[in-house]
């Protein structure tokens, strides 16, 4: 038999890709390596899985070229992921920042949307990895002679273990490589490159950052505070994260907690970061308070910081001086390590510990549809492709978004 649709990945967007098409009619095979659907989607958010978000735009994304955004996110809206949570019964809360977390473990979603597919009339093949990919016959396809060659010619193929599987359209829903412990790789990420696609190679996002040993703030784990971060290129500083105000935990190797997940999703090795641990409070103003000029540096400080922290951050020769005694000079100096402390991170904490990542297909290779314009019938959805979202749910969101984007476009 030959399918309308074969689906690689049934993560979040392959899953809604594969329902909404078979709802439609079409014949649909969903393939996936784990024996059970959405597994990453069921350990999303602590389990309980962060869905969507209130507040969904381009700059919660990152990319290449994130230009589609702006319609898939119309088609495609908070509202629609909300409708998508009531049909599958799954109640939501509304958390800080717009987020939007099932009230139900994330896996629950898997399970319903897979129920879904099955009433639709999907076959599942699960527990096998797709292998010896071939494109109908074009000019791009001789390439995938390099993943194994079955002798099709007019039709996509593919082998979900012993099954071979053609189909006359391809989704490729595989996701990134994060998260290789749970089998994640970039292997169908090189194949679209071997078929004609400028691909941009995965990188960690959404993960800690590592310092170096000796970094100055060595020694504090556990401590958590609000901050805002900057990253410093030569003498630029840019503070990207929309949301501004995020909490930082310090770690046993470096730093963690929102505010540097979401750095991390523009980080690149090299650039500085820059660290604002007072940011709604301008240091200048608390030193020209009269009220605070009897006060030693240091007791100002650790009534605004954690104590060791402030004692880490204040230059020593300043500490035990009176706030009333500082100069201009010193008040700057003691200004700047407050507000703009920067460091070089040696790195991040790697794909294993990373939520995300960044790169995939680049989109100029795609249509709106977000089908291929080098091999017709060959469709992109979910992170495999160049859009990584920022912490808040905007991962999950784009994986349906661009899943039933996809399905639209299947005939
Ligand atoms: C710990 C953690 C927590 C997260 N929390 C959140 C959160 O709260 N909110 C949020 O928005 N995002 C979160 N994310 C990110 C989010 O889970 C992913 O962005 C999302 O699952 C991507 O969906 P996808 O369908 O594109 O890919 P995936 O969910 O990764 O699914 C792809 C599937 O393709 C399969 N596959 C790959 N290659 C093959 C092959 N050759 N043959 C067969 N099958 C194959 C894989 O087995 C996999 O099941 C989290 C990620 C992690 C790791």
């Amino acid at each position: 038999m030959i399918y309308d649709a074969a689906i690689i990945g049934a993560g979040p967007a392959g899953l809604i890709c594969a329902r909404d098409a078979a709802r439609r009619g079409l014949r649909v095979a969903l393939v996936d390596s784990h024996e059970e659907p959405g597994v990453k989607l069921a350990i999303a958010g602590g389990g309980k899985g962060n869905i969507t978000n209130r507040i969904l735009a381009e700059n919660r994304y990152v990319g290449e070229d994130t230009g589609i955004l702006r319609s898939a996110l119309k088609t495609f809206s908070c509202e629609n992921a909300l409708d998508l949570m009531r049909e599958l019964g799954l109640p939501w809360e509304e958390r800080d920042f717009g987020q939007i977390f099932g009230l139900k473990p994330a896996s629950f979603m898997a399970e319903r949307l897979a129920l879904q597919c099955d009433d639709a009339g999907v076959d599942f093949y699960l527990g096998r990895t797709a292998r010896n990919i071939t494109a109908p016959d074009t000019e791009e396809s001789a390439a995938s002679l390099a993943f194994g060659k079955n002798g099709s010619c007019r039709h996509f193929t593919l082998f979900a273990g012993q099954d071979k599987i053609t189909a006359r359209q391809l989704v490729i829903a595989a996701g990134s490589s994060a998260c290789p412990q749970l089998g994640a790789n970039d292997q169908l990420l090189r194949l679209a490159a071997t078929w004609g696609h400028d691909i941009i190679p995965f990188r960690p996002v959404l993960v800690p950052l590592v310092m170096p040993n000796d970094w100055p703030l060595a020694g504090l784990e556990g401590i958590s505070l609000n901050v805002r971060l900057g990253l410093k290129s030569g003498t630029d500083i840019r503070w990207p994260d929309p949301e501004g105000i995020r909490s930082l935990l310090f770690t046993h190797r470096g730093v963690s907690g929102p505010a540097v997940l979401v750095a991390s999703c523009w980080w690149k090795p090299g650039t500085e970061l820059v660290i604002d641990f007072l940011p709604e409070l301008p240091m200048l103003e608390l030193l020209n308070d009269r009220e605070n000029g009897k006060l030693l540096v240091r007791t100002l400080l650790a009534r605004r910081l954690p104590a060791r922290l402030a004692d880490a951050l204040c230059p020593e020769d300043l500490a035990r001086r009176k706030v009333a005694e500082l100069g201009k000079k010193d008040r700057l100096r003691l200004a700047d390590a407050i507000h703009r402390f920067t460091i070089l991170p040696s790195g991040t904490e790697g794909l294993r510990r990373a939520e995300a990542a960044a790169g995939g297909v680049a989109l100029s290779g795609l249509t709106r549809r977000l089908e291929s314009r080098h091999i017709p019938g060959l469709f992109f959805c979910g992170e495999i492709v160049d859009i990584a979202g920022l912490l808040g749910g905007y991962n999950i969101h784009w994986a349906f978004a661009s899943g039933a984007i996809v399905s639209k476009g299947l005939k």
